[in-house]
């Protein structure tokens, strides 16, 4: 047998109905499905949800599109990058069955999208507070996505950790009919999260994006030793950031449910960091343990 040399099929669809058909297609034939959210310009740290994914259900769909809504006015909307030949082919390599890359008309066929899922006090803080809007309309999005495919699973990334729980929270809020997993950071060799965004750091800034790693480094470290006052691990991430070049927004303690701060860290308390470096804005986090 020779299966591993023969590339798998992967159906391409740009239209909703397409989507329904595969997934119903799929569900005849008695299979499940499990379906990945992307913006593209695709990654190893997609291809690990695209791992999971296939470790969770029979077919493994994957969504493209950057997604307006989620975008303030000033945001990089116009320049995210992207690259659907890129992505087809690696999302052909890991075994993708099918990619669902709509157009902004098909996915908003009624115009400005009136009915939005609001994200309540968990996308209040951080993210929420830096970017308005912003979790409303990936909820938004997600929700869409959810109803066009009906996913048996749906599987996200930990690299955005604030989404994930808000995803989690709405599915258990709505009574949406999917399971969500939650796939851990994919990073680069020396620790920098991998992200569609890495792609607008100079080689400068790139060496310099590493302070959000190290501070995560440290903050756990810290917590590996004995320590437990969330504000002095707040004080490691801080001290990390504020360096030359970097422009920090948050550095938190979290409890990894309510997302709010927490006085004493304990296992599963979250670090959250955000910062801005050169015109590029960056996220990463870590989960004690
Ligand atoms: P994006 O294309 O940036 O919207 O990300 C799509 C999905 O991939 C989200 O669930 C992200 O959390 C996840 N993701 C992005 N970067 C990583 C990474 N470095 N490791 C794991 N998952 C990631």
């Amino acid at each position: 047998m020779t299966v591993l040399a023969e590339a798998r099929a992967l159906q391409l669809v740009h239209g909703r109905a397409d989507v329904r058909a595969a997934v119903g297609a799929a569900r005849a034939a008695g299979e499940t499905v499990a379906l990945v959210p992307t913006m593209g310009f695709l990654h190893d740290g997609h291809m690990s949800l695209v791992h999971r994914a296939r470790e969770l259900a029979d077919r493994v769909m994957m969504s493209i599109f950057v997604n307006p809504l989620q975008f303030g006015p000033s945001e990089d909307l116009d320049r995210y990058p992207r690259d659907l030949e890129g992505d087809l082919r690696l999302a052909r390599e890991h075994g993708v069955d099918l990619v669902f890359a709509p157009s902004a008309a098909e996915m908003y066929p009624h115009g400005p999208q009136q009915v939005r899922v609001e994200p309540g006090p968990l996308g209040a803080r951080m993210e929420g507070a830096i970017r308005p809007g912003h979790f409303s309309g990936m909820l938004t999005v997600v929700a869409k996505l959810f109803g066009i495919f009906g996913p048996d699973v749906a599987v996200f990334g930990q690299k955005d950790f604030q989404q994930a729980t808000l995803i989690r929270r709405m599915v258990g809020d709505l009574d949406l009919p999917v399971r969500v997993e939650v796939a851990p950071i994919v990073r680069e060799a020396d620790g920098l999260a991998m992200s569609s965004r890495n792609v607008y750091l100079s080689a400068e800034e790139r060496a310099r994006a590493l302070a959000l790693h190290r501070g995560l480094r440290r903050g756990h470290e810290l917590f590996a030793a004995g320590e437990r006052d969330a504000a002095v691990l707040r004080q490691a991430l801080w001290a990390a950031l504020r360096v030359p070049g970097i422009e920090p927004e948050y550095a938190e303690a979290v409890h990894p449910d309510t997302l709010e701060p927490v006085a004493a860290a304990a296992p599963g308390t979250v670090l959250l960091v955000a910062a801005r470096v050169g015109g590029t804005r960056l996220i990463d986090n870590a989960v004690l343990s």
